[in-house]
């Protein structure tokens, strides 16, 4: 909505007394005068006719008038004339006294906005007498843009209706063709059926100076309807069918204006509707000067010609309850894009002005709620005004600061949903109201602000929210250590998520915990520095996505990972470490360091348990290579020497057998020749792997 700075239904709305008591004119026979109202008997029942065809309401005022004033003394009283009130504007006036016409006339009064329509009584209402008169008279289509409030087309009629006699003798009845659907400001009236037509009845009046109604009815087959296309969109205009200039002039500035207002806001139109904007002056009964319905994508808005307005309210196609959760927020950014939208044209905007303290209707924005709109007290009225003001400055200024641009990335976070504090994963989105305090961190922290807190403490927050501003800073100071802390790691999304909706309590025990895990992480890599092995993979990514739960358990699975990489540096120092010649026997042809290198895969992979298991193996197979290194090197010994005895076996058998199998016999020597040979060469690699010095106790005898 955009409000009428200009109370339009202040002076649609009250049908004032002083036009209604003036009513009659008392002729006085003597010296004294008398009070009308105590004289004369008024009944009068007015039924007023809506005929689109025509451009008219029909009205009919039937009035039976009784002279019950006595003479008194030398006083006789009569009446010599009869005026009724009518809208300025009236035509057509005409009355009958029982059934015969009379001669009327119209008297302007002081008031611009009503008129007399007046009968001569000829015969004068003498005491006693019962006069029967009909008034009839026309209210005629004011036109478009006229101040007069009358308008009768075959689209859309509005039009004041009142009483005209004395209290609970007095009535009102409406009728309205049935193809237009009504609504009124005032008292209440009884619908009924007519024939093709809706009757609205008052039934008796008990108060007549305080009743009235603005009625208004509209039938939206009879608006003559121009479209166009905006991008994938059609845009429909429909505006009375006398109003061809307003048509011309909504049209143009949509046209132009659409796609402007897309380009700044920076998200494409969000609706798969088309839009609708229709002339009617309904919303100016109730103060504003237009209104959008999400719901249905439609616009209405009066009969003048402003772009401002026509621009704000097409901004609401953006700036909606789908958007921001506070009225605030998007009142004032629909004036300041209608604004922004008409910069560089004839018809730009002047900066709105810094609302006052002592300002008529201030509030905290917060608190500015959806209106009643049919509350029309002047206090409701002065917070309705206050309210646009203050939200178009505080928007205004904030946009002035940050320019648009950086605004556009606001308005795209929060349109995303954006979490207000990223990471370096993919930004998160939590699907909540954008309310002021989603705004004021996206101001601050996508937009860089640095104006947005304090304008938010002097015009959007009640004083009891001061506290929470005071949480919120120094949750975000230890929030600002925790992301120099965590250095390329970045702060759980579960601690991001509790900041973006300010459970400031929640947010200081996440990130106490994400400390602690953090202390861990530095920990385990100090314990691995030596080993070459990386932290699990999958660590970092686990703590930045963690949720409420994941980062409990997570501290848990940091302790695993510590506890492994103990392990593993274990492992890995008892790999490194110098071996005696046995232990270098005993781990010949062992595969420890496979076990060592899967340990390592699989701490890297997350599973630290596994990883220790693998590291303590490691660190078994190497504690005990020793007295496996001995058992073997007793048994290679024992086999070499066996070996040799083979060899001079045989040498001894060729020598004897040299002739009958001297073939046979050298094969087999050779054989066990050579197999010997290989099993000091090996023992003698061996020895040489376990870098000993000296001579081999396994070193053969020579054979002479
Ligand atoms: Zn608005």
């Amino acid at each position: 909505m955009k409000s009428q700075p200009v109370g339009v239904f202040a002076r649609l709305g009250r049908v004032t007394s002083a036009a209604l008591v003036a009513a009659t004119t008392l002729v006085l026979v003597g010296a004294t005068p008398a009070h009308a109202d105590n004289g004369i008997r008024v009944e009068a029942h007015s039924t007023y006719t809506v005929d689109p065809a025509a451009g008219v309401v029909h009205v009919v005022v039937d009035l039976t008038l009784t002279n019950q004033k006595p003479s008194s003394g030398n006083f006789f009283y009569f009446w010599s004339e009869w005026g009724i009130p009518m809208l300025a504007g009236a035509t057509n006036l005409s009355a009958t006294r029982d059934g015969r016409p009379q001669s009327v006339r119209i008297e302007s009064t002081d008031n611009a906005d009503y008129t007399f329509g007046v009968i001569d009584l000829s015969p004068n209402l003498n005491y006693g007498n019962v006069a029967r008169i009909q008034f009839r008279y026309d209210l005629s289509n004011q036109g478009p843009r006229t101040d007069a409030t009358t308008r009768v087309n075959s689209a859309y009629t509005t039009f004041w209706a009142w009483p005209v006699g004395d209290d609970g003798l007095t009535s009102v009845r409406i009728r309205v063709p049935k193809a237009f659907e009504v609504d009124w400001l005032g008292n209440d009236l009884d619908e009924k059926n007519d024939g093709d037509h809706r009757l609205y009845e008052s039934g008796a009046i008990s108060d007549p100076n305080s009743w009235g109604v603005v009625f208004t009815g509209r039938n939206d087959r009879g608006l003559q309807g121009e479209r166009f296309r905006s991008g994938k969109h059609v845009v429909i205009v429909r505006a009375w069918p006398d109003d061809p200039q307003w048509a011309r002039f909504v049209t143009s500035t949509a046209r132009r204006g659409l796609p402007k207002l897309e380009r700044l806001v920076g998200l494409s139109w969000p609706s798969n509707d088309n839009l609708t904007i229709t002339e009617t002056i309904n919303p100016y009964l109730y103060g504003y000067a237009g209104w959008y319905a999400s719901d249905d994508n439609t616009i209405e808005i009066g009969d003048e010609l402003d772009p401002e307005v026509v621009l704000h309210e097409i901004s609401h196609i953006w700036f909606n309850d789908e958007l921001f959760g506070d009225r605030w927020i998007n009142e004032g950014f629909a004036q300041t894009y209608a604004a922004l939208a008409l910069d560089g044209s004839d018809e730009e905007v002047d900066d709105p002005k810094r609302p006052g303290k002592a300002a008529k209707g201030r509030q905290a924005l917060v608190d500015w709620g959806n209106p009643s709109i049919r509350d029309d007290d002047d206090e409701t009225r002065a917070r309705e005004l206050y309210g646009y003001d203050a939200a178009w400055y505080v928007i205004d200024t904030l946009t002035d600061e940050i320019g648009p641009n950086a605004m556009r990335k606001v308005i795209v976070a929060a349109d995303s949903n954006q979490l207000s504090f990223l990471g370096d994963p993919e930004a998160e989105t939590l699907k909540r109201d954008i309310d002021w305090e989603r705004l004021l961190d996206l101001l601050v922290y996508v937009g860089g602000s640095e104006k947005a807190e304090q304008l938010f403490t002097d015009y959007v927050i009640d004083r009891g929210d001061n506290d929470d501003l005071r949480d919120r800073k120094k949750t975000h100071r230890d929030y600002q250590r925790l992301v120099q802390r965590g250095g390329t790691w970045s702060v759980p999304e579960v601690v991001r998520e509790e900041l973006t909706l300010w459970d400031f309590d929640d947010a200081a025990d996440g990130m106490a915990l994400s400390r602690e895990i953090l202390d861990l992480r530095d920990d385990i890599i100090a314990t691995l520095a030596e080993t070459g092995v990386e932290l699990p993979k999958s660590f970092e990514e686990q703590y930045e996505t963690a949720d409420d739960d994941e980062l409990a358990s997570l501290r848990g699975k940091a302790e695993e990972y510590l506890a492994a990489a103990g392990d593993l540096a274990a492992a890995h120092a008892a790999a490194k470490s110098d071996k005696g010649m046995f232990a270098t026997i005993g781990l010949w042809k062992n595969d420890y360091n496979d076990v060592l290198d899967k340990a390592d895969e699989r701490f890297e992979a997350g599973d630290g348990d596994k990883a220790s298991a693998g590291a303590d193996d490691v660190v078994a197979t190497l504690d005990e290579a020793d007295s496996v290194g001995q058992r073997r090197a007793g048994l290679a010994a024992a086999t070499l020497i066996g070996l040799l005895l083979v060899v001079f076996g045989l040498r001894f058998l060729v020598r004897r057998r040299r002739r009958r199998k001297a073939v046979r016999v050298a094969a087999e020597l050779a054989a066990a020749e050579a197999r010997a040979a290989q099993l000091a060469e090996e023992v003698a690699a061996t020895v040489d792997r376990s870098k000993t010095r000296g001579e081999s106790l396994l070193e053969p005898p020579h054979p002479s």
